[in-house]
């Protein structure tokens, strides 16, 4: 097999959710196929997708069949077991490549992978138990975090210490999982970078966005983002310094604390992420699409920016709000077909652009 795939040829992505869905979008339109592979029924992609397994990561089989139909495998989310990777592997190209999955499933080696690289991040020490914590908040003080190393999203695994008392009911939080105590970040503003890095090592990072979280979910990114030219350019450096060091192969999403004493990184996703949703209509080129041309061994598209974008999650109840928000001008709607509007749950999102 080639590197470059040819239109007609098909992509396996793992998940089903709608990262999965607009990737699927995004393939169809560069007039490949995609073939999901979810243990869920019914997800969000299915909709968009010309094949999907419905299958755990447990299925040997259905891991197989799944591969044998496919030209390269790509995936939506991190948390895949190792296992199912193995088998995958064996069979077809995997990209992102797993040293990405490996370094960004946990924290632990994840932070180390960073400062390895000389990059800025939260002071940090593993916990396992209670002598370790107390250990670490010695090292690191109060206020921190902490939070489990593996499985943790949109702010979930996650316990704030105000004090070293807060130690006992943290530490229960974690319910015996591997942690890290993280030190409190001081930022101003959260920002992030969406980059990509073709097979041929191209890089191109779209505009950093400043995002703002509600009860621990994404709600708003706005580009531009407040930042001095020399924090933008910061941004996007250390963000071509990450995908290089990794030989990524693929889109990635890097978050970034923006402080007086310069670009902390939280943490890096290896995959589309939903701070680069605003591409969408913000760019001729966007996340996904430049995704699908690295992962197809395709050139990078030119991913520059033509419009300012307000890009805001629909979660939960926000869908009532959706007849309103399609009689705006210039507001682009991405909806996920969900069945079930549930609290919390990611069931769309808006682009509200100014050309
Ligand atoms: P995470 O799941 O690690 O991205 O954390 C979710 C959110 O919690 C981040 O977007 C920050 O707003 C906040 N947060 C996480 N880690 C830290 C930290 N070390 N210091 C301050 N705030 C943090």
């Amino acid at each position: 097999m080639t590197d470059t795939l040819p239109t007609g040829a098909t992509i396996g992505i793992l998940g089903g959710g709608q990262l999965g869905r607009m990737l699927s979008v995004a393939a169809s339109r560069l007039g490949f196929k995609t073939h999901i592979y979810e243990p869920g029924a019914n997800p969000p992609a299915a909709d968009v997708a010309h094949a999907v397994t419905t299958a755990p990561y447990e299925d040997e089989a259905a891991l197989r069949a799944f591969a044998e139909t496919v030209d390269v495998i790509t995936y939506e989310f991190e948390n895949i077991p190792t296992s199912a990777l193995d088998i995958l592997e064996s069979l077809r190209p995997i990209r992102p490549n797993r040293r990405a999955l490996a370094v960004s499933q946990d924290r632990l080696t994840e932070k180390a992978f960073l400062t390895d690289l000389g990059l800025k991040t939260a002071a940090f020490a593993a916990v396992d138990d209670a002598v370790d914590l107390a250990e670490a908040i010695a090292e690191i003080g109060t206020p921190a975090i902490l939070k489990t190393r593996r499985f943790g999203y949109d702010g979930k695994g996650q316990s704030r210490l105000k004090s070293p008392e807060d130690a006992g009911k943290a530490l229960a939080d974690m319910a015996g999982a591997p942690s890290i105590l993280e030190g409190f970040v001081n930022f101003t503003h959260e920002v992030s970078v969406i980059g990509t890095r073709s097979i041929d090592g191209q890089v191109a990072c779209f505009d950093p966005g400043e995002n703002v979280h509600r009860d621990g979910i994404l709600h708003t990114t706005t580009v531009p983002a407040n930042l001095t030219a020399s924090q933008k350019m910061d941004a996007v450096l250390l963000t071509a310094k990450i995908l290089n060091a990794l030989k990524y192969v693929g889109t990635m999403g890097v978050e970034l604390f923006v402080t007086p004493q310069g670009l902390i990184v939280n943490e890096i996703a290896p995959r589309v992420h939903n701070s680069g949703h605003w591409t969408q209509n913000g760019c001729a080129i966007d996340q996904f699409e430049q995704h699908i041309r690295a992962v197809a061994g395709w050139p990078l598209g030119d991913g520059k920016r033509h419009s300012d974008v307000v890009m805001e999650n629909l979660i939960g109840a926000d869908m009532d709000r959706v007849p309103d928000i399609a009689k705006e001008p210039n507001a682009a709607l991405h909806l996920y077909g969900k069945a079930e509007t549930k609290p919390g749950r990611k069931m769309g999102h808006v682009n509200r652009i100014t050309p």
